[in-house]
């Protein structure tokens, strides 16, 4: 696909934009919360006009294959035609070294931003506030495990949504209403928190209970045969879709970060993807090397 053809894609509607090649690059961009997870080489040049839109970045981890669009798209939002006042912050897991050298290296060479760009590092269990009044949103981070030497985090878009409470189920409206007049609404409804999205970086199969219930997960899928596997680093298909199994993921499981050398696999899975067998949910292979909107 050429980079006019994909931008028409891209104009028309979308929820996500994905490229991932596992070495090459990867990027997701999720247009809802005007978020890209994690910057890999081209992601400015695919999302062309759509980099200004960006509001935040998080990085997962500091491996080249997913910062180094990072120079470019600080540049892009500098220069080329577009909001070039509109301020960007980067969240990245706190004492990441190959992301401090990079921070300090676009500090050094870009003094004089027209926008203000900010670096937040984060820890697992931080939250970072999108939305505030009556349907909040956060991102939440967790742990990943990928390399020993270095620090990699995992994201989740929650939103705060009020619910009947369970004890109310099957009361009539009269009832409702009655309770709501005499006691308030807190006697009826109660607070909960959805997971809608869940970026895992890479990662080997995430720990299910930090992930419980998101509606779409993202997750690690670099090789579809275990065999493959030299180093305990990434995730198997098999292990993406039992983690997403025992998490529950509700609506659908993304496969990112996909090897190459299944480049032509690929192609006949993805005939065959959507509902496995006994899963609740879809299963999407990202191919590795293609421009990916998933609505
Ligand atoms: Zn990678
Ligand atoms: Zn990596």
């Amino acid at each position: 696909m050429n980079l006019s053809s994909a931008a028409a894609i891209i104009a028309a509607t979308m929820k996500i934009i994905a490229y991932s090649k596992a070495l090459y690059s990867s990027w997701l961009y999720y247009s809802a919360d005007r978020i890209l997870f994690d910057a890999g080489e081209g992601a400015s040049s695919i999302l062309g006009n759509k980099t200004f839109a960006i509001k935040r970045i998080f990085l997962s981890h500091g491996h080249a294959d997913h910062i180094a669009g990072l120079f470019p798209l600080v540049n892009i939002r500098n220069n080329a035609m577009g909001d070039k006042e509109k301020e960007l912050t980067v969240y990245y897991p706190k004492g990441n070294y190959l992301i401090s050298e990079l921070i300090s290296f676009i500090g050094r060479t870009n003094r004089r931003l027209n926008y203000e760009l900010e670096w937040i590092p984060l820890e697992p269990g931080d939250r970072v506030e999108l939305l505030s009044g009556q349907m909040p949103r956060y991102v939440e981070t967790f742990p990943t495990v990928h390399t020993h030497n270095e620090i990699s985090l995992g994201y989740s878009i929650v939103e705060v949504r009020h619910r009947l409470r369970p004890e109310l189920d099957g009361a009539s409206q009269g009832e409702i209403i009655k309770l709501v007049k005499s006691k308030g609404k807190a006697a009826v409804s109660e607070t909960y928190h959805q997971r809608l999205f869940t970026y895992g970086g890479d990662s080997v199969a995430i720990k299910p209970a930090y992930i419980a219930g998101t509606e779409i997960l993202c997750h690690d899928t670099t090789f579809l045969d275990a065999n493959d596997r030299k180093e305990y680093k990434h995730a198997t298909l098999a292990e993406a879709i039992d983690t997403a199994r025992i998490a529950g993921v509700k609506k659908e499981l993304i496969c990112f970060h996909i090897s190459s050398r299944y480049k032509a696999k690929v192609r006949e899975i993805l005939k065959a993807s959507g509902h496995y067998d006994g899963l609740d949910f879809k299963v999407t292979l990202v191919p590795p090397g293609r421009i990916f909107v998933i609505d």
